[in-house]
Formats: C-alpha cells, structure tokens, sequence
C-alpha cells in the first residue's frame, strides 16, 4: 500500500516551486514545452517527505494515509534529486527537505511581491574625474562624471565628496540629489584648489546613492589632462 500524492497535490507542489526544483543546490527548471505545441514536458516529481509506505525513507508511522499524501508531507525536485532524497535517508532528513521547501517557497513568494527578476540587479555606477578649466575661466578644476552603468534601473545620487586619509570636502555644485536614468551622465566639479591633500587625488572622490551604495572615482583617460569644458 503506497500513499501516493493526488494529481491536483503534485500540481500544487509544482507550483509552489515555480516548476523549479526546490535543492537550494540544484534549482533545476521541471517544466517546459514539449515538441508539440499543446503539451508539456515535465522533468520534476513530487517526492515524499516521509516515505509513501513501509520500508521507504523517513518512514513516519504515526501519520495516516491522508497525512501521508498530503501537500504538506511533499517537496517538489527534479527526478535526479527525488532519486537521491528516496536513495538516502541519512543525508536527506526530513528537517533537510522541510527547509528546503520553506526555502523554495519563500523565494518564490519574494518574487511575486518584488517583481521577478532572472537574476539580482547589481547596481552600478562610474565615476571619472578629469582636471579641466571651464572656457575663458583661469581656475582650475576637477571635473567628476557619474553615468548610471546600471541596465535597467534608474539611480539617485545623493552625496558627492572628495575623501582621503586626513581631507575629506563636500562637492558643493552637484545640485543634489539627482536622478540619472540608464546610461545617463551628471557632471559636477570642485575648483583643484579646495582640495588639500592630492595623494591619489583621482581615485578619492566619493559618490554615494539612495539606496546606500559608495562609488570610488578613477581617473577619466578619455580626456586631455588638462582639457577646457564649456561653461555650465
Ligand atoms: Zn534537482
């Protein structure tokens, strides 16, 4: 007598992984479509958490038929990890796979309230700083120029400073905060002699955005070391 899952607890099961496997480790997609256009492929199964009958790992006695074929004593994995979870009940515990799926399912949870995203968003943003006068202006100046390298996402910078071991200066024409769109540059500056300490002076200046990340300045190679920019 095995106590097998219903058809409408393995669908479930699937779904509540987002027809990925739920091994942290393999996460492995179960589900796709088959060669003909009305069909699926399905590469993952509902396994038992304790055994579907005597004699199967983590066999839980004390549970009856219904207990054992419920939604709540499944985890959904490929076929490659619901052979190993039935092979060995020593590596994989019950407390293994209950984590397992909390895990599987919180994520997936997250991803509906975030909004899905394939893979993290890694915010970016450069900052180069070049030496230049502004046109018919004879005071010299670090010019500093932030482009938004991030995709797909807007970013709002909310401090610009210059910073090294004992000098630290605010860079006060930034007109701060300011929202930069994918690929889109500010360019701000501070007159060279605001700036006491000049070690390393292209690799201190400091930018910093709304959600917290600091972004260090290096040198802009592109330009003439001591070009002339129009006036702003
Ligand atoms: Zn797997």
């Amino acid at each position: 007598m095995r106590d097998d899952f219903p058809e409408d607890v393995k669908r479930i099961l699937a779904a509540r992984a987002v027809n990925v496997c739920s091994n942290p480790k393999c996460k492995q997609p179960t589900s796709g479509p088959s060669e003909t256009d009305k069909a699926v492929t399905n590469v993952g199964v509902a396994s038992h958490i304790t055994a579907a009958s005597t004699g199967g790992s983590r066999y839980n006695p004390s549970l009856t038929p219904t207990e054992r074929s419920a939604i709540v004593n499944g985890i959904w994995l490929c076929q490659k990890c619901g052979k190993a979870v039935d092979d060995d009940s020593n590596t994989y515990t019950v407390e293994i796979l209950n984590n397992w799926k909390n895990k599987a399912e919180e994520a997936a949870r997250r991803a509906i309230e975030s909004g899905y995203r394939p893979q993290p968003l890694t915010i970016n943003a450069k900052v180069l700083v070049h030496k230049a006068y502004f046109n018919g202006n004879p005071t010299q100046n670090y010019f500093i120029k932030i482009t938004n390298t991030t995709r797909e996402s807007d970013i709002e910078i909310t401090h610009v400073w210059y910073e090294s071991d004992n000098f630290s200066v605010d860079i006060l024409a930034a007109k701060l905060p300011k929202r930069l769109k994918p690929f889109e540059t500010h360019e701000t500056w501070i007159p060279v002699a605001k700036i006491l300490d000049h070690v390393n002076v292209y690799q201190n200046f400091r930018v910093v955005i709304s959600s917290g990340e600091v972004f260090t300045s290096q040198q802009n190679m592109s330009v003439r070391p001591f070009g002339f920019v129009a006036g702003f």
